[in-house]
């Protein structure tokens, strides 16, 4: 019989404090955008191996904890997964970069099926490990089931939060996370069709690039070299960016020799 698995996308879209610090165009992610497209995604992945889904929160509106819970237990689901992306102090930091997952306190069960999913967590964020860890946490400790909290990276951390916003990257934590429930039900992962079509992202100007590229690029736009399509926008690939400034490296070189 196929397991039931329990999905939870904290916080609704407009939950107070729960979004990015403002990027350099002024925008902004509330945290429910990244929950809740992981959560769809997951939900997808789970279903096509084989297990059942049951989603507590899919809704912009925040759902009381103890509501999520008790749809969860009444369903009497087999596992809970609920998916969120942290945050230290609400405004940019660099102290805090990475991937945790987390169980209640002294629950065996949960800490197991924390340690063997939350490696596939790490892999699939590429972040910092920052291990399992043991918190309070309602939606951890009120599930009648086995239950984690996958925190998989921060919002206020830029390098972060540049991947949060990333469609691709919110795919690839939805197939970690799928990867690791089906190691812990022992059931094997079935992959989608289009996982092996990379989605590939253009950058329409200098402040949707990585943080890393920015200052390469506006050298060369405000140099001449780069002059950019006649509506103003760039559109460059990421894989353009780096061939830019690995042309740039060999003529340094050059020019040393
Ligand atoms: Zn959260």
């Amino acid at each position: 019989m196929s397991k039931l698995i329990a999905i939870d996308n904290g916080h609704g879209l407009n939950t107070a404090g729960k979004r990015t610090p403002l990027f350099p165009g002024g925008s902004f992610m509330h945290e429910w955008e990244f929950n809740h497209a992981v959560a769809k995604y997951l939900e997808t992945e789970l279903q096509r191996c084989g297990f059942e889904t049951l989603m507590l929160s899919d809704t912009e509106e925040d759902i009381p904890l103890q509501k999520r819970t008790d749809i969860c237990n009444k369903a009497s689901a087999d596992f809970c997964v609920s998916i969120h992306y942290n945050a230290v102090t609400g405004t940019w930091q660099t102290i805090a970069t990475g991937t945790e997952t987390y169980s209640y306190p002294g629950n065996v069960a949960d800490a197991k099926y924390a340690s063997i999913i939350h490696p596939y967590v790490v892999q699939a964020t590429g972040l910092k490990d920052r291990g399992c860890r043991q918190a309070n946490f309602h939606m951890v400790r009120e599930p009648k089931c086995p239950a984690i909290l996958v925190e998989f990276g921060f919002m206020d951390n830029r390098t972060d939060a540049d991947l949060a916003l990333q469609d691709s990257f919110r795919k690839r934590c939805a197939v970690g996370l799928a990867k690791g429930i089906c190691a812990v039900f022992g059931v094997e992962y079935v992959k989608g069709v289009d996982e092996t079509v990379t989605e590939i992202k253009r950058y329409k100007n200098i402040s949707e690039m990585p943080e890393f590229y920015q200052g390469y690029i506006k050298r060369w736009v405000d140099a001449g070299y780069i002059k950019g399509n006649t509506d103003g926008t760039l559109d460059f690939t990421e894989d353009m960016i780096r061939m830019l400034i690995i042309a740039e490296r060999m003529q340094k070189k050059s020019i040393e020799n």
